[in-house]
């Protein structure tokens, strides 16, 4: 990192970050601040890209770590309907469906417990110490990371500011759990700020309108992530602590 310089006008900062300058509109009209959980909260992203492709090339589904990264924060379905559709151009039955993710979750289970990312829960405490909502909008369904939630975090997250795939209908990269954050929030979407690690989550984010900052904290090229309508693409949490300190004051 070449550091990160920045100024202010009427209503928007500048950031000079790498040589790219970037603005955000100004934080005083930020009310919350989205996370996503796996690769985010949690360096979790690891595991779960090996218990995939474990679970589907033992299936002759051809799906590499690269290919994880790529299409994680996808529901479980569609990440199996992916890689059916790709092996054998159609979408595979429900119970084949069951079968898969009942084993990728058997292998996620066999790995340690995931480490938080490395200086996360100082930017969660900032961002808490600024009187900022805080909401983890992820696509998960393991009860064993979404538990830990609280104990690894504590005095973070309240209650109802957890949005998992209990809560919706469409997974990312559709629009509808960074839209039902918004309404959990009760703000609007120039209101939020949304981190993200994922291509599918920047999509969902940025569809809900939501200005989206992207931490690479994976194996992905960052033009991906970019491409997607990241406003910013950061190498660490170290980045996004002094980003959140110019923007949230
Ligand atoms: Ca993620």
């Amino acid at each position: 990192m070449n550091g990160i310089s920045k100024s202010f006008s009427k209503f928007y900062y500048y950031i000079m970050l790498n040589n790219n300058l970037l603005s955000f509109a100004d934080g005083k009209n930020i009310k919350a601040v989205f996370f996503d959980m796996d690769g985010v909260l949690f360096d979790s992203m690891p595991y779960h890209a090996q218990a995939w492709q474990r679970a589907l090339s033992e299936r002759g589904l051809p799906f590499s770590l690269y290919d994880a990264y790529l299409h994680e924060g996808r529901t479980a379905d569609s990440t199996i309907d992916e890689a059916f559709i790709r092996a054998y151009g159609h979408t595979a039955d429900s119970r084949t469906k069951d079968e898969i993710y009942s084993a990728k979750t058997d292998y996620f289970h066999q790995y340690p417990e995931p480490p938080q990312i490395p200086a996360v829960a100082d930017v969660l405490r900032y961002v808490r110490s600024k009187n900022r909502q805080i909401l983890v909008v992820t696509g998960s369904a393991q009860m064993s990371l979404l538990d830990r939630l609280q104990s690894n975090f504590p005095d973070i997250f309240e209650e109802g500011k957890i949005i998992s795939a209990f809560d919706v209908e469409h997974g990312k990269p559709h629009p509808e759990p960074y839209l039902i954050a918004l309404r959990r929030a009760g703000v609007a979407a120039d209101e939020a700020i949304v981190v993200e690690n994922a291509p599918l989550g920047v999509r969902s984010a940025v569809a809900a309108g939501i200005s989206t900052i992207a931490v690479n904290t994976g194996v992905l090229d960052s033009k991906v992530l970019a491409d997607e309508g990241a406003s910013i693409v950061l190498s660490d949490m170290q980045e996004l602590k002094q980003i959140m300190q110019i923007i949230l004051t």
